[in-house]
């Protein structure tokens, strides 16, 4: 058995990220850049109004003054208007300041009189511009290499006029659930089996990621089955296999994987739940073999899977999210493997949530946070600490 630690390390070490790919702008949402980014050019561009209104010189802008209009400044096209203390022009949102203008006044505020506008409030300089480069510089980093496309990130590159980019490679996935006892959601469910439930858990987990899932198969624990469904997995970068990776005589994952000429790395990690815990590589695929109880499946995707993913993808950050929190129970690690406890973190506080056995799927659903307790810690209530953040 390995420490946690050094399962993760070797895991990264062996996974190394996919070629990078040109896609369109939209199609990157939820990618991982695989450049730094640049803006090329000021944001915004020109000074412009931040007000439907009056563009004004804020030396000629007192209350009840009067100012005589001179032309009209639509937004979009430049008409290179000037103007002099006494003077106003008409302007709208967007639009590019006029020449000798400082200062915008809302068409709420002035009284509107033919060719003449008087000012019912006085005017400050620089009012109700947007300067050129005041958001973003020229040349300013706008992302970097291995960060994650989202929402607005779109929307800035498309500010900038980029129509595609460099982002990482969509990685395929395969699933393969392993179990006599097991049926199909929908079929009959006789004494003594059970739905069959991992693979919901990780399409859903994998959706997340971002992962590009290829298929979902199921195989009774019989050695033919096993590794004919496995060898059709193993076409793709990712093998994701559950349940038959312990010690029981029908847990046949391993001997599958072996006479389908693969390494297996490492079975067997110091992590509750989820010892059995296996990783391995056949040809260019990276098999990982999960324990079949839903809570361990859960635990050991999010910390040896996902990153191993990410990681592929090209992202940079292949953590879940951490924050700290005000821990409501007291909790404490007799046992010889750090435990991950499910709980429910809300208002900066962790409670620990249902039954913390690796079968308990209905605690397992209420909960939103994981916290990792070391082997021998004993954390008191009331403490702060980091919990990890997997919805
Ligand atoms: P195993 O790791 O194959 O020994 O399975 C451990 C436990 O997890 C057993 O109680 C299985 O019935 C259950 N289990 C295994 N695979 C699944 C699955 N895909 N969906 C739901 N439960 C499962
Ligand atoms: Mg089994």
């Amino acid at each position: 058995m390995i420490s946690e630690e050094e399962a993760c390390s070797k895991i990264l070490k062996t996974i190394q990220p996919l070629p990078a790919r040109r896609v369109s702008l939209l199609s990157a949402l939820g990618c991982f850049a695989a450049e730094d980014y640049f803006a090329r050019q000021p944001l915004p561009n020109f000074d412009n109004s931040a007000m439907d209104g009056y563009a004004v010189v804020a030396s000629s802008g007192r209350t009840g003054e009067r100012l005589r209009l001179i032309g009209e400044q639509p937004a979009g096209l430049d008409r290179q208007l000037r103007i002099s203390p006494g003077e106003a022009v008409r302007i709208f949102t967007g639009a590019p300041t006029p020449a000798g203008a400082d200062a915008v006044v809302m068409q709420e505020d002035v009284t509107r009189d033919r060719d003449e506008i008087v000012l019912n409030v006085g005017v400050e300089p620089g009012e109700f511009i947007r300067k050129r480069g005041c958001d973003l510089s020229e040349g300013q980093k706008i992302l970097s290499a291995g960060e994650r496309i989202r929402a607005a990130t779109l929307a800035l590159l498309a500010a900038q006029g980029f129509s595609d980019l460099a982002v990482g490679a969509e990685v395929s996935i395969a699933i393969v659930s392993t179990g006599n006892e097991l049926v199909s959601v929908g079929d009959e469910l006789r004494q003594g089996q059970v739905y069959e439930s991992n693979s919901a858990l990780l399409q859903a987990l994998l959706k997340r990621c971002g992962a590009m899932l290829k298929s979902a198969e199921h195989s009774r624990d019989d050695r033919e089955s096993l590794i004919e469904t496995i060898e059709r997995g193993l076409k793709n970068h990712v093998l994701i296999i559950t349940g038959g990776v312990s010690v029981g005589e029908h847990d046949l994952v391993q001997l599958a994987l072996r006479s389908l000429g693969a390494k297996i790395d490492i079975w067997r990690v110091a992590i509750k739940p989820g010892k059995p815990f296996l990783f391995g590589r056949a040809g260019g695929c990276a098999v990982f073999g999960l324990p079949g109880n839903p809570v361990s499946a859960f635990v050991t995707f999010l910390q040896f899977v996902r990153p191993a993913i990410l990681k592929m993808m090209g992202a940079a950050d292949l953590d879940l999210p951490k924050v700290p929190a005000r821990l409501i129970a007291d909790i404490t690690n007799d046992g010889d493997r750090p435990h991950y406890v499910r709980g429910k973190l809300e208002g900066g506080k962790f409670t620990p949530v249902g039954r913390q056995e690796s079968h308990a799927l209905f605690g397992l659903s209420q909960s939103n946070a994981l916290l990792r307790v070391a082997v021998g810690e004993s954390l008191k209530a009331g403490e702060i600490v980091d919990v990890q953040i997997w919805d």
